[in-house]
């Protein structure tokens, strides 16, 4: 598991090891942190490395699955660290690929709902291309996304690695960084913390928010199938931003107020999955409601909170 350290992948390693398997979770640290594996360390059949993917990964013995799942992700990261969100994307999943076709092992590449850009087809199938610009800064992710998805199929075209491709919609969780920057982390802090919660442009921009049990259960699912096209994975529900900020204070009790930010560059106006081909193939479909979800998060937020100070 590359960026086993992260949000997702530290969730992922260990839904992998109740499962049985033997996870090496492999991160360099730069956005994710041990804290998020502390639980698991002691777990038999689990091992952290602290490695940086962009340089070549060696890896003793048998590997049945990689999981690519190494990137800085936060739109605040894509200002703060362009190259290196460049450098996993590109060269991280190519030493990912790598290691699979040593290894004879099954890839599953973490793409995004990115490479859709600020779409024009709404909600948005696996077939739609997108409407990305490549000079803009939120380029860096969304191209380094489309360029790891290239290279993940030149890899299964031509040296035949197994390969599998998850399009990722906006998730949340418990052990998202607290100082992440993006909307669900920052707005859950903000109320907790009584200070007004920040609102980009007039908040009528929609996401489409899953929690990320839901997204673990379709990725589990994708892995153990045979599709090999992209297939997203998120929750077609969609919300303005200004409706998640509200129902955020409403699950605190916070009294907290909005307060109107200027709209990033390139912030896409709308984002919802069409999720007719993991409903197909996969029989997923996300079951954890929104108001449940936020729930859990604010109420894990609250407790290391309090942990914390
Ligand atoms: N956003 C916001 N306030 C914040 C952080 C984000 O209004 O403090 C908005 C942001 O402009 C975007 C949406 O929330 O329209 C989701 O942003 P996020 O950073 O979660 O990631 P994105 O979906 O844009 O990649």
């Amino acid at each position: 598991m590359t960026g086993g350290a992260g949000f997702i992948g530290s969730h992922l390693s260990e839904r992998l090891l109740s499962e049985g398997y033997e996870v090496v979770c492999m991160d360099n640290l730069r956005t994710g942190s041990v804290e998020n594996v502390s639980h698991l360390l002691d777990r038999p059949g689990f091992r952290f490395v602290e490695h940086d993917v962009t340089t070549y990964i060696d890896v003793p013995g048998e590997i049945e699955e990689v999981y690519h799942f190494a990137s800085p992700a936060s739109p605040a990261d894509f200002e703060r660290i362009p190259i290196p969100i460049l450098k996993v994307g590109a060269l991280g999943t190519y030493n990912a690929l790598g290691l699979a076709k040593a290894k004879g092992s099954r890839l599953m590449l973490a793409s995004t709902s990115e490479v859709y850009g600020d779409p024009l087809v709404h909600p948005q199938p696996e077939s739609y291309q997108g409407n990305v610009n490549p000079i803009g800064v939120r380029g860096v992710y969304d191209e380094a996304k489309r360029y790891a998805e290239s290279i993940t199929m030149a890899y299964r075209r031509h040296h035949g690695v197994d390969t599998r491709i998850v399009r990722i919609f906006n998730t949340y969780g418990p052990l998202m960084r607290v100082d992440d920057g993006r909307m669900i982390p920052n707005f859950i802090t903000q109320a907790l913390s009584g200070e007004p919660l920040t609102v980009y442009g007039d908040g009528s921009q929609t996401r489409s928010v899953q929690y990320v049990d839901d997204l673990v259960e379709g990725v589990r699912r994708l892995m153990q199938s045979e599709e090999w096209r992209p297939v997203n994975i998120g929750n077609p529900v969609e919300y303005s931003v200004e409706e998640v900020a509200r129902l955020i204070l409403e699950l605190s009790g916070s009294e907290s107020l909005l307060a109107r930010k200027p709209l990033p560059e390139d912030d896409p106006r709308q984002r919802c999955p069409d999720i007719s081909r993991a409903r197909e193939v996969l029989g997923w479909e996300p079951g954890v409601l929104a108001r449940e979800g936020l729930s859990r998060t604010v109420e894990w937020f609250a407790a290391r909170r309090a942990w914390s100070t």
